[in-house]
């Protein structure tokens, strides 16, 4: 799908929405502002009808009429048959993804026992487009382990995309650890995380990939691919909901040697409150304590949907969406002073695109507060646009842009404070 193979006006646009297999998937999905264009499912999807049943059930029967009971009733299950629903997303057979924590809270337990498990290397390789939660985490690992390590992060030429033979030089036999986002959250920019996986591998070095902006957009194959370790969280395009907990993947034959926190829900037999800790086997062991469990719950409708759908067409329209939508910013911004900052080449993408310009902050202010857009904005100016296949339709990219140009062209934005933030931005 090349930008020629479109075309300008918003008829076609609705000639597209007409082809798309996924265009009925929008009515599973709340559309509470009719007129609202949400392009930031990317930090926190929308939310699925029938994730408010589910919940109205949770709270009412479970937990206002069945109390206590509920824990023998689904509840302490719960983690493990999430997390077994969202394996089926990432290419992971049973037993070896639970939903818990939080994504930095997984990747802090997993990094520590990655570390333990490849104990006299003194390298983690990760890069400088990384999620920063993601490298302060790492920081955290280093100290606590008495500044024996280093952290290596592979520079970027463009503040898109990481050359993949510069990554690879830098993983070699000291590396105990390479740890990136599969899908970058600045740029978008998609890893080949199969290659990079064999190139740890080759040097003794483990994985763990990040997929916070991949999971439920972006097909993996974690087993397939071989991968050691991944974390990743459920509020972006599994629609889990604000605060909805995170997954963790430990690759079945790792599982005996890595053991992170030990309490009570990794347990072998927790309500024997024995005072040594014996550790349950497999995969549950990388549990921690209660689950949030009105979070998890909600999730169970949220993955349907997204199972229904299927990860390749849901893929495939991604890739539609995003070259279309790139197209249009080529033709219509670029000439207004926008800069394309997301790789044009859609292998190299995930599913959200990122337009930059100088009045970035100013301009996502006017989208946000007179023109009914909703991107979300990334220092220093990038305007982030996520496309979520399962309710964003070609003519709202299309009516976007027409607004974003309106924006600029009538320049709007002077009417805005430069320079303050707010705190979520
Ligand atoms: C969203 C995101 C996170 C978020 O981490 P939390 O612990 O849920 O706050 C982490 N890493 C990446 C790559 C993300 O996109």
């Amino acid at each position: 799908m090349g930008p020629l193979e479109f075309e300008p006006g918003l008829d076609y646009a609705h000639r597209l929405d007409e082809e798309d297999e996924l265009a009925s998937f929008r009515e599973a999905f709340v559309f509470a502002e009719a007129d609202m264009i949400y392009l930031d499912g990317n930090s926190l999807g929308r939310l699925p009808r029938r994730t408010v049943g589910r919940l109205r059930t949770a709270v009412e029967q479970e937990w206002g009429r069945d109390l206590i009971r509920g824990w023998n009733a689904g509840w302490w299950e719960a983690s493990a048959r999430v997390g077994e629903k969202i394996a089926l997303l990432l290419g992971a057979g049973p037993g070896q993804v639970v939903v818990s924590d939080t994504t930095s809270i997984n990747l802090f337990k997993l990094a520590m026992v990655a570390l333990e498990m490849r104990a006299g290397r003194d390298r983690i390789v990760s890069d400088v487009l990384n999620f920063p939660s993601d490298l302060y985490i790492l920081q955290g690992c280093i100290r606590l382990l008495g500044d024996s390590h280093q952290l290596h992060l592979v520079p970027s030429e463009d503040e898109m995309t990481v050359d993949q033979e510069t990554l690879f030089d830098a993983i070699d036999e000291r590396t105990a650890l390479v740890t990136l986002s599969h899908v970058v959250f600045k740029s978008g920019f998609l890893y080949d995380a199969e290659a990079v996986t064999e190139r740890a591998h080759e040097v003794g070095a483990l994985v763990l990939w990040d997929l916070g902006h991949s999971a439920g957009v972006v097909p993996v194959e974690l087993d397939r691919w071989d991968v050691d370790l991944a974390v990743g969280c459920t509020y972006k395009y599994l629609n889990g909901g604000p605060g909805a907990p995170a997954f963790l993947y430990v690759r079945r034959d790792l599982q005996e040697a890595l053991s992170p926190i030990w309490g009570w829900f990794g347990q072998r037999a927790p309500f024997d409150f024995d005072l040594e800790y014996d550790r349950a086997e497999g995969i549950a062991h990388f549990l921690v304590s209660s689950p949030p469990i009105l979070s998890t719950l909600a999730l169970e409708p949220a993955l349907d949907v997204v199972l229904q759908a299927g990860i390749d067409r849901i893929r495939h329209k991604s890739v539609h969406l995003t070259s279309y939508l790139i197209y249009l910013v080529e033709t219509v911004l670029v000439p207004l002073g926008f800069v394309l900052g997301s790789p044009t080449d859609p292998a190299q993408r995930g599913s959200h695109v990122s337009i930059r310009h100088r009045e970035g902050y100013r301009i996502s202010q006017v989208l946000i507060e007179e023109m009914g857009v909703l991107p979300d904005f990334r220092e220093p100016d990038n305007i982030r646009l996520g496309l979520a296949p399962l309710y964003t339709s070609f003519a709202e990219v299309w009516e976007a842009v027409d607004r974003i140009r309106r924006v600029v062209a009538e320049r709007r934005y002077l009417r805005y404070f430069p320079g303050k933030r707010l705190g979520v931005t």
